[in-house]
């Protein structure tokens, strides 16, 4: 097999300056890690198809994304966290799935329904993860009732979904597709695939569900990314709108999580930020984005990442923690009408941007 190469990666792609710029960032950042930890590990509650289920999220400690290594996308600081330039081996992904289990063990009263694995690249992509080690995690979780892995579209198939429906989990795959809109998935993120490899993906997920035995289920997650860089705030609104329809409207495709972009370390993001270039979205954004698009054909969620900071979605620093937990009820009730209970001064200031900001004179606040 031929050895992939940020080169071979940007070839073709339009891509260069942008993977250009984010590999000089990415390239500040020297650390290593140990192949046998997991990158974090942590217990919560999720909402799936089936009800709100206690979960375990695992970031594995996979090598990183390749596409990362290329340059990589304008928000992500994840890879800073990979193993340096190599992949792990099979027992070091066993070791970490021992870790996270054994962190489950001490901090649970029983093991959660819902086990999510995360990569910081795609957990499907057999060159991070090989078909040993995935089908070995498979019968590890074997016990569960749903599993969530993360993937870019590429490496979604059926077979290797068949993995872990095959022993009656239900299975979803997490996509970041960042939003349904080609242009600024590739001009704003800096992300190269397009929204038709999305929905050949959901088509993959989709003859799992049906190759599965009744009663499970397999399907997509797609992730969304509210407000890259060099959008106006009005603009991110808009971009989220029509890309939780249009996901919403592809068969396999059952949950869309709308995630507030925040600013991490060695990022283009962070640059911008740092030169007074971007300014993370209000809350008031995504509550806005949540009930106009409620009664849409999926579960449509956001988790706020650094709500409140000046590095995360934001609103005045009065209301933040009040409008965040609106967003969280609204999360597992799916009910728009938790957004009427929350107001602001701020609201205001807030309309203005959406109607005042331009690309050229944003942000129009801090
Ligand atoms: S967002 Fe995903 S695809 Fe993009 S650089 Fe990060 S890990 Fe890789
Ligand atoms: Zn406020």
């Amino acid at each position: 097999m031929s050895k992939p190469t940020p080169e071979v990666y940007e070839q073709g792609k339009g891509m260069d300056a942008h993977n250009q710029a984010m590999r000089e960032i990415r390239s500040r950042k020297e650390a290593s890690y140990d192949p046998h930890e997991p990158t974090r590990v942590w217990l919560d509650e999720d909402n799936t198809p089936d009800g709100v289920k206690q979960s375990l999220t695992i970031i594995l400690n996979t090598g990183g994304c390749r596409w990362a290594r290329a340059g990589g996308c304008t928000m992500c600081g994840y890879v800073a966290e990979s193993v340096d330039g190599g992949s792990v081996s099979h027992e070091a992904l066993l070791d970490q799935i021992d870790v996270c289990l054994a962190h489950e063990a001490d901090n649970a009263e029983e093991p959660a329904d819902l086990i999510k694995i995360y990569t910081s690249g795609s957990f499907l992509d057999e060159r991070e993860v090989g078909a040993e080690s995935r089908r070995a995690i498979a019968d590890t979780f074997a016990d569960r009732e749903r599993i969530v892995v993360e993937s870019l579209p590429d490496f979604v198939d059926r077979e290797k979904i068949g993995d872990f429906t095959r022993h009656g989990l239900d299975t979803d795959v997490a996509i970041g597709l960042e939003t349904a809109t080609d242009r600024v998935r590739h001009d704003c993120v800096n992300k190269y695939f397009d929204f038709a490899d999305f929905e050949d993906a959901c088509a993959e997920a989709a003859a799992a569900d049906d190759d599965a035995d009744s009663g499970v289920e397999a399907g997509i997650k797609a992730y969304l990314l509210m407000k890259p860089p060099f959008l106006t705030e009005s603009e991110a609104v808009a971009d989220m709108i029509s890309s939780i329809e249009r996901c919403a409207d592809v068969e396999g495709c059952h949950t869309v999580s709308m995630n507030p972009c925040n600013v991490q370390r060695y990022t283009m993001v962070d640059d911008l930020y740092f030169e007074d270039g971007y300014r993370p979205p209000w809350l008031w954004s995504v509550a806005h984005v949540l009930a106009e698009t409620a009664d849409v054909d999926a579960i449509v969620v956001s988790d706020p990442v650094g709500h409140g900071s000046d590095r995360g979605p934001h609103n005045c620093g009065e209301c933040d923690d009040r409008v965040q937990k609106a967003i969280k009820d609204f999360d597992l009730r799916q009910d728009p009408s938790v957004f009427e209970q929350v107001s602001c001064e701020c609201e205001l200031t807030w309309e203005t941007v959406l109607e005042r900001e331009r690309s050229f004179n944003q942000p129009l606040t801090r």
